[in-house]
């Protein structure tokens, strides 16, 4: 019974009411944003828990593990794939935003660390680390709405990773309650990309590094997307890489005001906004118009300089242009900018906005770039842009735009597809979740997926955590 809970977490932290559980029948899966009240209420959890400290966990797993109940974590719902979606009505979603207590600078020579609840906001953290002189390596544009053990349990990549890599490169150790009541202080490995299928974070400890002096902002133009990829080859040869590096398409770089230079107007927004209901239904139009809004890529690098690291530049390029800091100053203002509530409007007036993170080794970004382009042509209007580089490759991040359920579904399946065919990864940093699952096999590997399947039958026998997802 959820009164039983209730006695021991305390009533104010069940919700049973229906906003609070229609609020936890779906994270930020744009496809969920479509969805009715009905289909709602057919997904909503039959109570979410707050626990506000790890007793409080332990107390929930216990009661569930006795009362038959499946448990869903969610740190703070901001996942794009569903991977917090609840499956089945015998569920509770584990509200994991109280635990925001611990926070312990670590800072020892040699190997600096923040210890935190995984409850705790990037943004929150960040706050915190810099009034003491330290900062994260860690800057998803979800900064604001995405939680530290959120970002263990989809393996996620922030802007910063061409030089400080991803989350599995900063993360020291978690502590995780098991479904049999155990707790253990571990690697973070396992949990990496297990989508709260393993275990329940409550605490994470993440390498910091002291806060930047100072940053250097460039932008370039290239007339291809092959001579701005030559020149991203030679700025990642070069002895220390950038901590931002992104090429973005001629209509991505338009709709983020990277053309127009510092300044934190909002004109193409408010031509997207116009231009939505109406051109979102003629995306053969949208096509035929978008030369209009220019035909340059253009990069943004941006270094930061801490002690030891100062005077790094660009790799030279005959190729392309420097266009000054303005447009790489813009996109430092706006990076962690959504306007969410304009996405769902796009939802209530029977259009689709989505995005796909896509991976391929460097010979094969520019394939993988055109033949995701243009399967989604015939369903969508589609723009690009490319970062997170490292020496293996890149991520080929596509916005994706248009009309009607069915089209949304064959959208997202043929550039799924069209991926899978050019030999990349239909994953990056989103993970896998609802969204993705029909392509596991190309999201997580082989040796990934038998290592996973070892753990959830070893921790998890009865299936307790996020039934329903990474199964395949
Ligand atoms: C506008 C926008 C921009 C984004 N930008 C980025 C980006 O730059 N980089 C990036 O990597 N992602 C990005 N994302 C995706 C999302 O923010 C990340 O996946 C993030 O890591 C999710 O964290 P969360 O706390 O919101 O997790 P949730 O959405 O609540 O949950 C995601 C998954 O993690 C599990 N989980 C959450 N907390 C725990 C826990 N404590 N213990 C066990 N399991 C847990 C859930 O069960 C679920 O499976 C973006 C999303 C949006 C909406």
């Amino acid at each position: 019974m959820i009164s039983d809970i209730g006695r021991l977490l305390g009533p104010a932290r069940v919700l049973e009411d229906e906003p609070a559980r229609l609020s936890s029948a779906r994270d930020s899966w744009p496809q969920a944003l479509g969805w009715t009240q009905e289909e709602l209420r057919g997904r909503m959890p039959a109570a979410v828990l707050k626990p506000r400290d790890d007793g409080g966990v332990s107390a929930v797993l216990a009661w569930a593990a006795a009362e038959g109940f499946s448990v869903v974590p969610r740190g703070a719902g901001s996942g794009v794939l569903g991977a917090a979606v609840p499956q089945g009505p015998k569920t509770v979603v584990l509200d994991l935003s109280g635990l925001t207590e611990r926070f312990e600078i670590d800072a020892r020579p040699g190997r600096p660390a923040v210890v935190c609840g995984a409850g705790m906001l990037g943004s929150d953290l960040e706050a915190r680390l810099q009034g003491r002189g330290w900062s994260l390596m860690h800057f998803p544009q979800s900064m604001e709405d995405s939680s530290a053990g959120g970002w263990i349990a989809t393996d996620s990549f922030g802007q910063f990773s061409t030089r400080y890599g991803g989350v599995k490169d900063q993360a020291l150790w978690v502590k995780a309650a098991l479904p049999d009541g155990g707790w253990r202080t571990e690697e973070a490995a396992p949990h990496l990309g297990a989508e709260g299928t393993l275990g329940v974070i409550t605490e994470v400890a993440l390498r910091v590094r002291q806060a930047a002096r100072s940053r250097k902002f460039h932008a370039f133009r290239f007339k291809t997307l092959g001579s701005a990829l030559d020149f991203a080859a030679g700025t990642m040869a070069r002895p220390v890489a950038p901590s931002v590096l992104r090429l973005y398409c001629p209509t991505d770089a338009f709709f983020n005001g990277l053309r127009r230079g510092r300044g934190t107007g909002t004109a193409s927004s408010t031509w997207m906004e116009a231009a939505q209901s109406l051109m979102l239904r003629r995306t053969r139009l949208l096509y035929a118009l978008s030369p209009l809004v220019g035909r340059h890529w253009i990069a943004i690098v941006i270094y930061e300089e801490e002690p030891g690291f100062e005077g790094n530049a660009p790799a030279r390029t005959a190729a392309g242009a420097s266009i000054g800091e303005g447009p790489a100053l813009r996109w430092w203002e706006r990076r962690y900018h959504l306007d969410r509530e304009r996405l769902e409007r796009v939802f209530q007036r029977g259009c689709f906005a989505d995005t796909l993170d896509l991976w391929a080794p460097w010979a094969k970004l520019a394939e993988l770039h055109r033949a995701v382009l243009s399967a989604l042509r015939p369903h969508a209007f589609a723009f690009s842009h490319l970062s997170h580089f490292d020496h293996r490759g890149a991520c080929l991040y596509v916005t994706l735009a248009g009309s009607g359920a069915q089209d949304h579904a064959e959208a997202w399946s043929s550039a799924m597809d069209a991926a899978v065919r050019t030999g990349g990864s239909v994953n990056h940093h989103h993970g896998v979740g609802l969204a993705k699952l029909p392509w596991l096999q190309w999201a997580r590997d082989a040796d990934w997926r038998a290592s996973w399947r070892a753990e959830k039958t070893r921790r998890d026998p009865k299936g307790m955590l996020n039934p329903g997802k990474l199964c395949q």
